[in-house]
C-alpha cells in the first residue's frame, strides 16, 4: 500500500564494512523492482508499504546548506528512486533540483530501468561533473526479457546517457551466474564505461537467501544447485572465472576484492 508521509530528516547514513560513512537520501523507502536478492529483504518490516516522503525536497534543502563541495551524497538505497511510482510524486527530480542549487556532489543509483532518467535530463546535464550516475545491470525483470544483451534496456541507457556526456559506472552487482552473461555486457557497453562486479553475498538462511532460492527453483529450476553451491557453500566458479578473466582490465572493478 502507498503511505503518504512526512519527514523530519532527509538524510540517513550507512556504514559499509570498510569503516566508512555514507550518507543517503531516500526519496521513497520501498521499492516496487522486486530484486529478490536485495539486502534490505533482512528488514522485515521493509517494504510492507511503499512510503512516500512528501516533504523530503523541503528538508534536504535545509539539510544539506553547509554540505561539503566535494563529499558525495547518494540518492537510492531503500528506494530504487527512478521505480514508476517516480513519474507521479517527481520527489527525485525536486531532491535533484536542491543538489544543483547548492551545487553538491551527487551519485544516484538506479536499475530500475525506467528510462524516467531521461526526463530530468536539464538538471543532470547542468550538475556536468557533480553528478554520476550508478546504474545497475542485474534487473531480472529485464534479463528474463533479453538474450542479446545489446538490447538490454539498462545498457542502452548507459549507452545514450554517457554519449551526452553523462557520468555513467555501470554495476553488474550481483553477478547472477547462468542469467548475467558478463563478458555479453561488457561487450555491449561503451569501451570507456567503467564497470564494476561483485558476486552474491547473502547469509544462509536470511530472508534474501530464502528469497534467491525461491525464485531461482521458480524461474531457473535447472540452476538451483549452483545457486545452492554458492549460497550454503561459498562456492561460485562462474564469478572467479569472470574475475580471472577481467581483473587486469583497468576499466572493470572488482567490488570489495
Ligand atoms: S532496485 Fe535496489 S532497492 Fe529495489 S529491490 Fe532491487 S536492489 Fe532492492
Amino acid at each position: 500500500m502507498i503511505k503518504k508521509i512526512c519527514v523530519n530528516h532527509a538524510v540517513t547514513y550507512e556504514y559499509p564494512p570498510d569503516g566508512g560513512t555514507i550518507p543517503i537520501i531516500d526519496p521513497y523507502d520501498g521499492c516496487s523492482v522486486g530484486c529478490p536478492y536485495c539486502f534490505q529483504l533482512e528488514d522485515e518490516n521493509w517494504n510492507l508499504d511503499l512510503k512516500v516522503k512528501l516533504n523530503i525536497a523541503e528538508v534536504l534543502q535545509q539539510e544539506v546548506s553547509s554540505w561539503s563541495k566535494t563529499e558525495p551524497v547518494y540518492i537510492g538505497s531503500r528506494c530504487d528512486p527512478y521505480m514508476g511510482i517516480e513519474r507521479k510524486y517527481e520527489l527525485t527530480r525536486k531532491c535533484l533540483m536542491e543538489i544543483h542549487k547548492l551545487n553538491l556532489k551527487c551519485m544516484l543509483t538506479t536499475k530500475s530501468g525506467s528510462r524516467l532518467i531521461f526526463r530530468d535530463l536539464d538538471i543532470i546535464q547542468a550538475m556536468g561533473d557533480q553528478f554520476t550516475l550508478l546504474l545497475g545491470l542485474s534487473n531480472l525483470n529485464q534479463l528474463t526479457k533479453v538474450d542479446d544483451m545489446s538490447v538490454l534496456g539498462n545498457i542502452q541507457t548507459a549507452n545514450e546517457l554517457h554519449r551526452i556526456g553523462i557520468q555513467v559506472w555501470v554495476f553488474i552487482t550481483p553477478v547472477l551466474p547462468g542469467i548475467t552473461d558478463v563478458d555479453a555486457m561488457i561487450h555491449a557497453l561503451d569501451d570507456d564505461i567503467q564497470v564494476f562486479l561483485d558476486k552474491v553475498r547473502i547469509k544462509p538462511g536470511t530472508r534474501p537467501a530464502l528469497a534467491l532460492e525461491s525464485y531461482i527453483g521458480r524461474r531457473y529450476p535447472h540452476l538451483v544447485t549452483t545457486y545452492h553451491d554458492i549460497i550454503y557453500n561459498g562456492r561460485d566458479i562462474y564469478y572467479e572465472s569472470m574475475k580471472e578473466k577481467w581483473s587486469k582490465h583497468k576499466r572493470i572493478r572488482f567490488v570489495f576484492e
